[in-house]
């Protein structure tokens, strides 16, 4: 251990040498007073926030930390006071990067990576990573001393869908060796100087609070929950110096075993740092430790085939053809059959193929599936997934759904081979692979012929269309006599459960009552498990003896009484990956939204952040509520306080979006007319006086009603 806990301790007091001198420079230049803030966070400087509870403001409040960082290096060289060590050197780290951010400015602006990540990209990744749809998150640090093997290794995390944070000169050598680049690549960089690890330390740390309900100041807690909760780990590539190696003793005291590619001979520590000098075993060492299991997808098709990929935006210059509603017909449609209508792994092109030289066509997308446990219900619920299935092929972009689609494929894509029928067979192998338990054959025709892509269109998508939009508009909670929880984010969140109902989807927005029910019948004993609707004990509010039994045994306890309409009393719980969140603002006697994406001000003084961290971690927090975007036209969104009547405010972008099924709500609800010019924005205000005197020019029905509080 020797040599290693000397190099620890080594590194740790020359950061704690770098951060003293650092706050003293930046006290002595700014004066003591000034504010220090990363940007987008309501966790203050996230790790000393978690660790101590303090929540650091201004740059005087700094040398008191740098004094718990100096009391963490003791002196005595053992393993446990190393990793203190340790993470005495993520507390110097997030110093020294903090200051950087004093008097604004981007200071990543000339940097390739991006520096401090916001906590809406935090709560953004939380249903990928619950689902598995991100298995794991890697750290990759250093310069490799040949660039390709940190290539081979980049590359081959992002083709199984790992979240990959890149530190150090591996930058350049990623993107040298064409890895794309980018949180939609899941490859981020995060910068150069080996300080800029907190970065992703951080996201861990805000993971715990978001999502854990993790109390700052209690370490042990902190500590437990990103070692069994959060599956990451670090590689690093070339020389360790003082400095790797005692961020390295941080991320273990956090539960992340380091893998080097150096040999560390006998100072190797199982299970927490390994050498694994032989860069074609990296990758398995590493998900070995973790013990993340990654579904291999052997795909007949010549591109790349993953998640990381999803992201992907293919411009016209890279674009060798384009399927395109607004020039051509497309259409997309899942259909169920009888067994013997259909025949299996059936895979046709109906017209010319990409390669027939021209640049733009049409495209029916015709699935047909049989299957003895098969419902009509299942199908939008697969359709919704070729989105994905078609974005997960590397130069293949996909938007859009239905008949409003647009697909684009890569000149790239297409210099590799690939074809329509290679269309058909990543959704062949998807649906067999998703869907098995309800989807016994599958068909797929891919039309481009212009006339009988039209005629898909007209003769038998439309209709098809049309009917499940008057299913899912007749579709109320007193319409079905059962309802789904979702325990899916209990992995981040053990507190929490959504109770998804017609009205009232899951609060992540991915999760609707057709999807429950469909992921019900894929796996019974699953994260969706029905509630049966009997037991109403208040019709105002939506309490249910059925619903609190079925939160109660799924949070083992933790939360036994919730309501599906109200936002005061007992209100659902939130994880922490919500799309929205309400909050009652009192002087307008109504609640704001505020949505993930909008970063500025609301009339609550509080940013999406700010109001965010209220809330999750399985807590209830009566005024403050997670709920999905759809949710806001539902008519049973704050039911119980008055409805949508209640809301006076919300961000420009989210109100335009809604506005349309606003309006029809309104209307049939309280006889209103466009409702949604009647919201303020924050082009309007995001100041509660200006607000009241907005809402009173218009008329705004909130303020007529009883006081919400
Ligand atoms: Fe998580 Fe709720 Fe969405 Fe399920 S419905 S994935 S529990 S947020
Ligand atoms: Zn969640």
């Amino acid at each position: 251990m020797s040599v290693l806990t000397d190099l620890i301790y080594a590194g740790s007091n020359a950061v704690a040498g770098l951060t003293e001198g650092a706050v003293n420079d930046a006290i002595a230049k700014y004066g003591a007073d000034t504010k220090v803030a990363f940007p987008d966070t309501a966790y203050f400087f996230p790790t000393i926030y978690a660790a101590t509870g303090v929540k650091v403001s201004t740059l005087g409040d700094l040398p008191a930390c740098v004094g718990v960082l100096k009391s963490l290096i003791s002196n005595k060289p053992e393993l446990g006071d190393a990793l203190n060590a340790g993470l005495a050197t993520a507390v110097g780290a997030e110093i020294i990067e903090g200051l950087k951010y004093v008097g604004g400015g981007d200071p990543y602006a000339e940097d390739s990576g991006i520096g401090f990540v916001p906590d809406p990209i935090i709560r953004s990744l939380g249903v990928p990573l619950v689902t598995g749809d991100i298995p794991g998150v890697a750290v990759v640090l250093g310069k490799a001393d040949d660039p390709a093997d940190a290539v081979n290794v980049i590359k081959d995390y992002q083709s199984k869908g790992i979240l990959t944070f890149l530190i150090g000169d591996v930058i350049e050598q990623a993107a040298e060796g064409g890895v794309k680049l980018g949180l939609e690549f899941r490859v981020v960089p995060l910068g150069h100087d080996m300080t800029a690890v907190i970065h992703v330390v951080t996201v861990a740390i805000r993971a715990a609070l978001i999502f854990g309900s993790v109390q700052p100041g209690d370490l042990s807690a902190l500590l437990t929950y990103t070692k069994e909760r959060v599956p990451a780990y670090v590689n690093t590539f070339g020389a360790l110096n003082e400095v790797v190696v005692s961020a390295g003793a941080g991320a273990i005291a956090l539960g992340f075993p380091v893998v080097v590619d150096v040999d560390l001979g006998e100072n190797q520590v199982p299970g927490a740092l390994e050498s694994v000098t032989d860069h074609a075993q990296t990758v398995k060492k590493s998900l070995e430790l973790r013990n993340i299991k990654i579904k291999v997808k052997e795909l007949p098709i010549p591109v790349a085939f993953a998640s990381a990929f999803e992201g992907e935006i293919i411009r016209k210059k890279d674009m060798k053809v384009e399927f395109y509603s607004g020039k051509n017909v497309t259409a997309e449609l899942v259909k169920m059959r009888e067994a013997d209508e259909i025949e299996d792994h059936r895979i046709v092109v109906d017209g010319p193929d990409i390669d027939s030289g021209a640049t733009e066509y049409p495209l029916g997308t015709f699935i047909e599936v049989a299957g003895a446990k098969m419902q009509p219900d299942f199908e939008s619920v697969i359709e919704r997934h070729i989105h994905a299935w078609f974005n997960y092929m590397e130069g293949v972009m996909h938007t859009g759904q239905r008949n409003q689609v647009r697909i684009r494929v890569s000149n790239d894509a297409f210099d590799k081979g690939l074809r329509l029928k290679h269309f058909g067979e990543v959704l062949y192998a998807m649906i067999m692979d998703e869907f098995d338990a309800v989807v016994d054959k599958c068909q797929v025709t891919l039309i481009t012929d212009p006339a009988k892509a039209e005629h898909m269109l007209k003769e038998v998508a439309m209709p098809v269309y049309s009917q499940r939009d008057d299913r899912l508009a007749s579709m109320t909670d007193e319409s079905v006599d059962t309802f789904y929880t979702c325990t899916m984010c209990q992995s981040f969140a053990p507190a929490h459960c959504c109770v998804v109902t017609p009205e009232r989807l899951g609060l992540c927005g991915a999760v609707s009552w057709l999807d429950a029910k469909a992921t019900n019948q894929l796996n019974p004993t699953g994260p969706c498990r029905p509630i049966e609707k009997t037991g109403c004990t208040d019709e105002r509010t939506g309490a249910y003896t059925t619903v609190n039994e079925a939160v109660a045994a799924a949070t083992q306890g933790a939360v036994d009484t919730v309501t599906l309409y109200s936002i005061l009393e007992d209100p659902m719980t939130s994880c922490g990956c919500f799309e929205c969140i309400c909050g009652i603002i009192p002087e307008a006697n109504g609640l704001i939204i505020c949505n993930r994406e909008y970063s500025g001000m609301t009339p609550t003084g509080m940013t999406f952040g700010e109001l965010a961290s209220m809330t999750g971690g399985g807590v209830q927090t009566p005024g403050f509520m997670g709920h999905g975007r759809h949710f806001i036209a539902s008519k049973k969104f704050a039911k119980a306080e008055g409805g949508l009547e209640r809301i006076v405010w919300m961000p420009k972008e989210l109100k335009d979006d809604v506005a349309e099924r606003l309006n029809k709500s309104a209307k049939e609800l309280f006889g209103v007319d466009n409702f949604a010019d009647m919201i303020a924005d924050e082009t309007i205000t995001t100041d509660s006086m200006e607000l009241v005197d907005f809402l009173t020019e218009k008329g705004h029905p909130a303020l007529g009603m009883d006081p919400i509080m």
